[in-house]
């Protein structure tokens, strides 16, 4: 069972070129020069000092998607096929490049983890189903669906035909759950799963302008589940990619009550999951996973597998205190 904690700094976008960047990236001793650990930044009380916060690996500005990908993901997707899980977070304040990194943009360059995991998923299951000495069968089925205030949404389901309460959860022995009623899409391609990833994804957009809320107000959870079936044996993993609703606290900046609302549940889901990463890390026999939604439907740290948790960083001082914060969250899971 292993975590990591990486950072990863987005580049200046156009309209903040005026900007300086605020955040850099340094090397520890015993980095090589290619792979950093180390962020920086200004401590926004006294702009003299820095703080350092250390992380498994650092990526900088420049840093392509497929850089990201070949470090922290492409190594754990042969576990996925020892049938071990795999479960990747994108964290930070809305606008600093979670949606991209798991993504990602239209261009082959731009892809991001999500696309890139099953490219590689569905390589190595041909390459099983063609090359294994006894025969074997892989399926890959997806579901994907977003967690707002507390509530399982289907995103399979168009926003009006949606529950209000949400979808329930199911306990089914193993520490394994179950959400009741959530749809299960067989995806034999990569295109195939591109196609029912980007429909849900229409869904994740417009159940946010129903509920007069924002994408970046849910988590987005999806759930790919590999079966692998030979004569002798079945075994079934799941890589699960987050899309983490937005750290930011809007306490500070808006006290509208609904969004109060909102805050204090992401607050609460983002804590335990702090608090999961931590004890997973520590390999500490209890793992709080089961309080909170989120971290319970994951069974977070329930099958010896491989967490990736990625920090992600905008490096202009109008993001500073949330930087900060997000950078402080980091270090809790340690
Ligand atoms: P979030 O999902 O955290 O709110 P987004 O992924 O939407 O943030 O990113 C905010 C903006 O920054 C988008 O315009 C996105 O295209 C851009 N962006 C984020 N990360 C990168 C990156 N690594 N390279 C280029 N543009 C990026
Ligand atoms: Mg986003």
């Amino acid at each position: 069972m292993s975590v990591r904690v990486v950072a990863r700094v987005r580049p200046l976008l156009k309209a903040e070129h005026v900007n300086e960047s605020i955040v850099s990236t340094a090397s520890a001793p015993g980095d090589t020069e290619a792979k950093p650990s180390i962020i920086r930044i200004p401590n926004p009380k006294k702009e003299s000092e820095a703080f350092s916060f250390h992380f498994n690996s650092v990526y900088d500005q420049g840093t392509t998607q497929a850089e990201v990908f070949d470090n922290e993901v492409s190594p754990t997707v042969k576990h996925l096929f020892k049938g071990y899980d795999i479960t990747l977070f994108a964290y930070g304040v809305t606008g600093t490049g979670k949606t991209h990194t798991m993504r990602g943009g239209k261009s082959l360059a731009d892809r991001g983890l999500i696309p890139r995991l099953l490219s590689s998923i569905y390589r190595r299951a041909r390459r099983i189903e063609k090359d294994s000495a006894e025969e074997t069968q892989v399926e890959v089925s997806m579901s994907y669906y977003e967690i707002y205030n507390d509530r399982v949404y289907d995103l399979f389901e168009a926003p009006e035909k949606r529950t209000p309460a949400g979808l329930p959860i199911r306990d089914i022995g193993n520490s394994k759950t179950q959400v009741v009623g959530l749809t299960e899409r067989p995806c034999t391609t990569l295109k195939e799963f591109e196609q029912l990833y980007d429909q849900a994804n229409v869904n994740r957009s417009t159940s946010a302008t129903k509920l007069n809320a924002h994408s970046s107000r849910s988590h987005a959870i999806l759930c790919v589940k590999i079966t692998q079936t030979t004569e002798t044996e079945t075994r079934v993993s799941t890589a699960s990619a987050i899309d983490l609703a937005g750290s930011e606290d809007n306490r500070r900046t808006d006290n509208n009550k609904d969004r109060l609302v909102e805050s204090a549940s992401i607050n609460k889901s983002l804590f335990v999951l702090a608090q999961c990463v931590e004890a997973i890390s520590k390999k500490q026999a209890r793992i709080p996973y089961r309080e909170s939604k989120m971290t319970r439907i994951l069974s977070l740290g329930q099958n010896h597998g491989i967490t990736v948790m990625i920090l992600n960083l905008a490096p202009v001082r109008s993001y500073h205190l949330d930087t900060v914060s997000s950078l402080n969250f980091a270090n809790r899971t340690k």
